[in-house]
């Protein structure tokens, strides 16, 4: 995969609202946008820490993947994002090593970027997305 950099962490929140105090006043970091994602059921808000973002997530339905995890595992680290070029070449040759995907071809996520996640089962436990930024 060769991956740049870590894109971004995801954290599952109860509350955005709650929680970007803690990021903001505690560790000092600004949080830049908020946006949300209908057919993640998240709204999502993004600090910047180097070339890595944190990405708070808050669900928006209690029904949608934010919402199932908070209720079977609490708060805390949801998935761990890693930038890399040609995303879909990337998802092909994944699977072609065996490794089980959630996506199979890249779909839009935050921030314009292109997604798809690995499925944890593959991934010793992390859900592990890829992300492209066609812009770059
Ligand atoms: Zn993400």
């Amino acid at each position: 995969m060769n991956p740049t950099h870590i894109e971004h962490i995801g954290i599952a929140v109860k509350s955005l609202e709650e929680s970007i105090p803690y990021y903001e006043n505690i560790l000092g970091l600004k949080c830049y946008n908020i946006e949300e994602v209908k057919d993640q059921k998240v709204k999502t808000a993004f600090f910047k820490v180097g070339d890595t973002k944190i990405e708070l997530l808050e669900s928006t339905d209690p029904e949608g993947p934010i919402g199932k995890f908070i209720e079977k595992k609490g708060e805390g680290i949801h998935h761990l994002a890693f930038a890399v070029k040609d995303i879909d070449e990337k998802l092909t040759e994944a699977e072609s090593k065996g490794v089980r995907l959630i996506d199979k071809t890249s779909r839009k996520g935050a921030e314009g970027l292109n997604i798809g996640f690995l499925h944890p089962k593959s991934t010793f436990g992390v859900l592990t997305e890829l992300c492209e930024d066609k812009n770059k």
